[in-house]
């Protein structure tokens, strides 16, 4: 897999490091509370496991599994519900865990979803942010690096299906697209 890559952006060691600075974070910003961590499958599960280790807090945690890449390169503008939670959310605090955000329409969609059905409060914590990416209007409130407006894959994040158990977040070479 090494070979496919043709620059490393983020390396096992740097994403560590922002795991531990997020979760600090995370761990003053919520003292006292018992917050329900929601990761966003499949991409964030790597990010999740790093994070949640990091959080000196109770915490709930669920996944939910939400599409909007259908394999390829291009964010479609449908966001579809693939499994579900079954907790209520209502009256909690959720940090949902994502691995990038791009456009923003998946935040958008969760969001939305988590406000109508009644959660106390929704914030984000993002292992990559593309912001050259956004077409919505929505900021991530916790964030690991921010990521120029290129395709990337590793530590979670696929190309087809393939690359998430990179240990590290690289771009692929030209040649594999062709
Ligand atoms: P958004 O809805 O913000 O456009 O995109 C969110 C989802 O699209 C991310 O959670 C991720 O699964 C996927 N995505 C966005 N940018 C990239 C990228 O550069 N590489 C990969 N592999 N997936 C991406
Ligand atoms: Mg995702």
């Amino acid at each position: 897999m090494d070979n496919d890559i043709a620059e490393v952006l983020f390396d096992r060691k740097s994403i560590q490091e922002q795991a531990e600075r997020i979760g600090r974070q995370i761990s003053a910003d919520y003292a006292g509370r018992k917050p329900l961590v929601l990761s966003v499958l499949k991409g964030a599960y790597l990010w999740t496991a790093d994070l949640i280790r990091e959080i000196d807090l109770y915490v709930d945690l669920e996944f939910i599994k939400i599409s909007s890449y259908h394999g390829g390169m291009e964010s479609s503008n449908e966001i579809q519900l693939i499994t579900d939670i079954r907790s209520d959310v209502r009256g909690r605090d959720v940090i949902i865990m994502e691995d990038i955000v791009d456009t923003g329409q998946s935040l958008e969609y969760l969001e939305t979803l988590l406000n109508d059905r009644g959660a106390h409060s929704v914030q984000v914590a993002t292992l990559l942010d593309k912001k050259g990416g956004r077409t919505v209007d929505i900021a991530a409130d916790y964030v690991g690096f921010d990521v120029r407006n290129e395709f990337v894959v590793g530590y979670g994040l696929d190309y087809q299906g393939l690359y998430r158990n990179l240990p590290y977040v690289g771009i692929l070479k030209q040649s594999v697209y062709s």
